[in-house]
């Protein structure tokens, strides 16, 4: 018998709905409609939705998952991931992460601000909350959305560390996921996991690339499939 070999697709979105009145659309956002249609083209494909504990219990014990399964995810937890997202999230069954940057918990979007993305707002504490309430967990995106390859050692375990203790005083429960800003895990690789690992990470993603295979896949590097309005899911879920 084969060793069994599940396939997880791991989504990586942004923002969900129109963009503030002054904003303008990038390709970053994705409409209620058309994020719904992702998600109902995934459970017709037979991915089945992944909540945080069963990917855990997968990463450490693939023969536990289906053979195809998806977990959603959300960088910056914008808060129409709370006000867009969620409702449909709730009305479908679907779990996910949203993945925040600790700095900038009630406040704006200003690292990528100057033109690059328009304002936006992130979650407060309270939205934060909301999103666990129903099934969205809550992980860490850094302090304050560096570049990592930028970052000295000390910076760079700082970011981890403190983002992570920072949500687990407010959300009481461990925090053992993280997603790197940019999908840039700094400029040496062994460093990075050693840190992750160090600090009490279990997992982190990277931003781009396909459908993950477990056990090979490198559970502190996963690649995700980059989600925009005009994403070809079906082609990006092509089998390996
Ligand atoms: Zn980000």
């Amino acid at each position: 018998m084969n060793p069994p070999s599940p396939q997880v697709a791991i989504l990586s979105y942004h923002k969900i709905g129109p963009p503030l009145p002054g904003g303008w659309e990038t390709w970053y956002y994705i409409s209620k409609q058309i994020f719904e249609q992702q998600l109902r083209l995934l459970a017709e494909r037979g991915y089945e939705f992944l909540d945080l504990p069963r990917f855990y219990r997968g990463l450490d014990d693939p023969s536990s998952l289906p053979a195809k399964s998806a977990l959603i995810t959300f960088d910056d937890a914008y808060r129409n991931n709370l006000t867009a997202a969620l409702p449909v999230m709730i009305r479908l069954g679907v779990p996910g992460v949203v993945f925040v940057p600790t700095n900038y918990i009630g406040g704006m979007n200003v690292w990528d601000s100057g033109g690059q993305e328009p304002d936006e707002e992130i979650c407060d504490w309270n939205d934060l909350l909301n999103l666990e309430r129903y099934g969205v967990a809550v992980e860490s995106h850094s302090v304050s959305h560096p570049s990592f390859s930028t970052l000295t050692p000390e910076q760079h375990e700082m970011e981890l560390r403190r983002s992570k203790e920072t949500l687990e005083a407010k959300l009481g429960r461990t925090v053992e996921f993280f997603a790197y800003p940019y999908g840039d895990a700094g400029n040496d690789f062994a460093f990075s996991e050693t840190m992750l690992k160090k600090v009490g990470y279990r997992a982190a993603c990277l931003y781009g690339g396909g459908v993950v295979t477990l056990p090979s896949a490198d559970r502190f590097r996963l690649e995700r499939l980059a989600m925009g309005p005009d994403s070809d899911l079906i082609s990006m879920l092509a089998e390996k």
